[in-house]
């Protein structure tokens, strides 16, 4: 998920690594969906296409079909999950009514009628929802989700292109404070690669932006950068074996195409 806040704003102040114990357990979520719904952007990087491709058996441009779609994000055209209209089973639909109280609480047909549809709109927007999320309010790719759902409510602060884990102490809306291991919430096997490639596709990611500082957002430059990026790292075969091992070749090949030595 995209976020603009500092640290100081998001987090508990402290910074966390791998093996550090983090109070961010959350009871299996119990039903709870909330980080699901209307959040902010969830952002898919290479890693997230490979596994959907692998586990859905879905190519990037059937999933760009159905589930995700393309933003700018930063001043580049990455992939984001596209958010859906969808009932949340724990709530009753917020702000709208029933029949009776419209009636019992209106002045006439026409006050009635507005407030119903005011109320219906109200609880359109608030249904919004990743489109992977089940109708029981439960992640129906939880084995391959994308890593950003993997680290929430935690998240990662960058400096001299390494990072650290922090806590989003104003996000997740049922932490219990249970300590967990942040390398056991992750559940990610073969972590050491794993954060190796975050830091690599982030490095990659911040040179083309300081490539594309200043240049127009229309620009020729842009464009070809940003569809160059799309192609070599998510339209493209990712039916690998070693998705580390490629990844690495084909960000050699980006860092040489956009003029960073890799
Ligand atoms: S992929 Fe799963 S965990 Fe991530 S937002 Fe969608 S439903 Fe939630
Ligand atoms: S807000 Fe917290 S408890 Fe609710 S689904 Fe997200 S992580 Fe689980």
């Amino acid at each position: 998920m995209w976020r603009e806040e500092t640290v100081e704003e998001l987090s508990d102040g402290r910074f966390y690594t791998a093996n550090d114990l983090v109070k961010i357990g959350t009871d299996d979520c119990k039903g709870c969906s909330d980080c699901c719904r209307m959040g902010p952007v969830i952002v898919l990087d290479p890693l997230d296409v490979f596994e959907l491709n692998r586990f859905l058996g879905q190519s990037f441009e059937e999933l760009l079909n159905e589930t995700i779609e393309l933003k700018v994000i930063d001043g580049l055209i990455l992939p984001v999950l596209k958010l859906v209209q969808k009932a949340d089973p724990e709530k009753a639909p917020a702000g709208v009514p029933d029949q009776k109280m419209l009636q019992e609480n209106t002045a006439d047909h026409s006050d009635r009628v507005s407030a119903q549809e005011n109320a219906q709109e109200g609880a359109q927007e608030e249904a919004m929802a990743c489109p992977y999320l089940g109708e029981d309010g439960r992640c129906t790719i939880h084995d391959f989700r994308p890593g950003i759902c993997r680290l929430y409510p935690l998240g990662r602060s960058w400096e001299n292109g390494d990072f650290r884990y922090i806590l989003q102490v104003n996000e997740c809306t049922r932490c219990n404070g249970t300590k967990i291991k942040v390398k056991k919430w992750l559940g990610i096997p073969n972590l050491a690669a794993y954060e190796a490639f975050c830091r690599d596709w982030h490095e990659l990611l911040a040179s083309a932006r300081r490539l594309l500082e200043g240049a127009d957002p229309e620009s020729k430059l842009r464009n070809q950068i940003c569809i160059y990026l799309l192609r070599q790292f998510y339209l493209c075969d990712w039916n690998v074996d070693d998705f580390y091992g490629v990844f690495a070749q084909r960000r050699a090949e980006a860092m040489r195409y956009l003029g960073f030595s890799s």
